[in-house]
């Protein structure tokens, strides 16, 4: 039986949640390939998605075979001290098992750390341009947000220590930052690590350290070591292949770590993930290539965007920010292509595109696609951007069209 929805009172509970949480704004994913093939009419095997830094290798042959292992276990709930994995991670870093906290993504650390110590009132400091979800995370405690405005789009880190207040009971540092690509040398780090005080934590996010050169990779376990106030996050969905399996970590002292495995769900990471995770963790070859892959595709990128003549982030990570006018525009007139860039408007960067490093062959299709997006007939304003097929072009399927 059919009854017609009652409206939504004014003192019904989403009135009554906490205006903090009422205030959240959601995470801007990139746009999946499925979404765009159906409101564009697209074959999804031709769209090309550089929106998300995923790695354009796909998920490791070894942890596929580790997957269809634990797959026969699925009956039986996960480890939920995830002992094997730590114990991999605690010799790569040369740490006790009791410093590592195993997140469903390096997400679920961050959101653990700013619960463990943030409340209302009492603040996070990141910088301009950092990573959504250090916004997130402290918005959804209903702390305080202290902004530092970026010096040439990177971390001002002098600035975000002299920030730091009787209030501030976090700081996020994100090196390379995520959406810019820029990169804090060790020295700076270490600078900064002194100047805050210890009651202070400090969240050194690493998801893209695998991507740099070993000459540029700190050990930063050692600083956890000198630094008993430091977490360190680092991710396997990245350079390690497995996005859609949700691991990551952090490396921290005994007392925050214990702190964070009390609020984290107890089975957080669930059984498919610890497999594959602790097979790629030993598929040097795979991480190997992902590196190299990466090397030749950010030279690919920023070498197209030097002869077109536009203004980019020289790269640390897996992906670059890239100057195009109207990005809004453009990123339409891309997804026309079925090519699915990251608009970064939402970061405070409306005049520019974070595109991810795809295979060569993604990359080149990318950068046809944005000489021909950049030519002014094809910028219609992105307002009026319909779904409408285009005909002329060739990856373009005919479709009836939503
Ligand atoms: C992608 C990313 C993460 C987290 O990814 P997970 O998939 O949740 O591990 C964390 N920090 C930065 C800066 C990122 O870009």
């Amino acid at each position: 039986m059919h009854t017609t929805p009652k409206p939504a009172g004014e003192s019904g509970p989403v009135a009554q949640a906490p205006a903090h949480v009422r205030a959240i704004s959601p995470y801007r994913a990139g746009k999946p390939i499925e979404e765009l093939a159906r409101e564009y009419g697209l074959d999804p095997d031709r769209i090309v998605k550089l929106a998300s830094n995923e790695n354009p290798l796909g998920v490791p042959v070894s942890a596929q075979e580790a997957i269809a292992a634990a797959a026969r276990d699925l009956g039986r709930y996960p480890d939920s001290n995830g002992f094997a994995l730590k114990a991999l991670l605690a010799q790569r870093h040369r740490v006790p098992a009791e410093w590592i906290t195993l997140g469903n993504g390096s997400n679920d650390i961050l959101e653990l750390a700013a619960r463990a110590f943030l409340q209302p009132g009492l603040g996070s400091i990141y910088a301009e341009h950092a990573f959504a979800v250090y916004a997130l995370a402290t918005q959804a405690i209903g702390g305080r947000h202290v902004v530092v405005p970026a010096r040439e789009l990177g971390h001002d880190l002098e600035a975000m220590a002299a920030a730091v207040d009787d209030s501030t009971r976090i700081v996020f540092v994100a090196n390379p930052n995520n959406p810019t690509g820029t990169f804090l040398a060790a020295a700076r780090i270490e600078a900064f690590l002194e100047a805050v005080p210890e009651r202070v934590a400090v969240v050194l996010d690493e998801a893209y350290t695998e991507y740099l050169p070993p000459e540029l990779r700190a050990d930063s376990a050692a600083w956890v070591r000198r630094h008993p106030n430091l977490i360190v996050s680092r991710t396997l969905s990245k350079a390690y292949g497995l996005a859609g399996l949700r691991v990551g970590y952090a490396i921290a002292r005994e007392g925050i770590t214990d702190l964070l495995n009390r609020l984290r769900q107890p089975f957080n990471v669930n059984s498919l993930a610890l497999a594959a995770a602790q097979a790629v963790l030993n598929d040097e070859a795979y991480l190997a290539r992902s590196y190299a892959l990466n090397r030749r595709g950010l030279e690919q990128l920023q070498s197209a965007f030097s002869t077109m003549q536009l203004r980019f982030v020289p790269s640390y990570a897996n992906f670059v920010l890239v100057e195009v006018g109207d990005a809004d525009a453009v990123y339409a007139a891309l997804l026309r292509q079925g090519v699915i860039v990251r608009p970064v408007s939402n970061y405070g960067l409306p005049r520019w595109l974070r595109v991810s490093v795809g295979l060569p062959e993604e990359n080149v299709r990318f950068i046809d696609a944005l000489s021909q997006a950049l030519r002014p007939q094809s910028l219609r304003p992105a307002s009026s951007a319909s779904p409408e097929p285009e005909r002329s072009n060739p990856q373009v399927r005919s479709a009836a069209g939503p």
